[in-house]
């Protein structure tokens, strides 16, 4: 932990920028050679006032990427007897951890589609959305079959709010293909291999169609009360691992990285 922290950013004294230090009164900590100030390994990381021990935070890191559907706060707190609120926010936190960076494109054959969340899917159009929530998602074909996968919340179906999520999600070049919804048509000036085929209920897009019955049957299975406000939460986490799952001996290194890497974040503050 402390190797991680510091080694991407060198030492320097968060009080007075000195950058020599000892060893500090606690394990792994630094203390200034001038200031005398010590600084946890954890301070200005997402395991900072963590309410247990950094081992059991690591262990539930890993339990969390590495099991194919992952754990609920349920049953986390059930196999390292900690509170049930108390692993709700650690994998809050671990969810934010897994937000895409937005920085990897999906490119060549690119299925996309919507789906609703919480509610029958027919209507999906409709204009009541009641207490559905509508996601649009895209998946990458390759060679071997699928690729990878983002989905995100979507306010409706209209081209401005497919733009925000191609523009986060999809190279310019992509042949994206599409059914024959006129919210996508918009976007055939700015992604110029958008093709448009009919649906047929699903039947023309058999690999997205198939994605798309995992994802909820995920949702459905482990995680019952999932609000409306932590919707994007676990269809981060689910990706995040969906997109990793043939990198299986880096994800957790990787993860712990990132959660080093971010700034320590509360529950209410974003
Ligand atoms: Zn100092």
């Amino acid at each position: 932990m402390s190797l991680l922290k510091w080694v991407d950013e060198p030492y320097e004294c968060k009080r007075c920028k000195y950058v020599k230090y000892c060893k500090g009164k606690k394990p792994f900590s630094r203390r200034c050679l001038k200031c005398k100030h010590d600084e946890s390994p954890t301070a200005g990381t997402m395991f900072d006032k963590c309410k247990f021990s950094l081992l059991v935070a690591f262990h539930i890191v890993f339990k969390i990427c590495s099991k194919k559907k992952g754990m609920s706060s349920l049953e986390l707190s059930h196999e390292f007897e900690l509170r049930q609120p108390t692993c709700w926010e650690f994998k809050w936190k671990i969810q934010q951890a897994m937000q895409s960076s937005k920085q990897h494109p999906l490119t060549g054959e690119v299925h996309v589609d919507e789906l609703f969340i919480g509610g029958p899917e027919e209507q999906k159009r409709g204009r009541s959305k009641g207490n559905k929530r509508l996601v649009v998602v895209a998946l990458e074909k390759v060679k071997e079959g699928v690729g990878r996968a983002y989905a995100q919340i979507i306010e409706d179906a209209s081209s401005k709010e497919f733009e925000t999520f191609f523009k986060s999600y999809i190279d310019k070049a992509a042949d994206i293909v599409t059914d024959e919804w006129a919210g996508y048509l918009p976007l055939r000036k700015e992604y110029k291999n958008l093709k448009q085929i009919p649906s047929n209920d699903g039947k023309n897009f058999p690999d997205l169609h198939i994605h798309i019955m995992n994802l909820k049957g995920w949702l459905r299975g482990i995680h019952h009360h999932c609000s409306k406000e932590r919707l994007q939460g676990y269809l981060d986490e689910y990706h995040y691992r969906y997109n990793r799952r043939n990198n299986m001996d880096t994800i957790f290194h990787n993860l712990i990285k990132k959660m080093v890497a971010n700034k320590p974040i509360r529950l209410g503050t974003k």
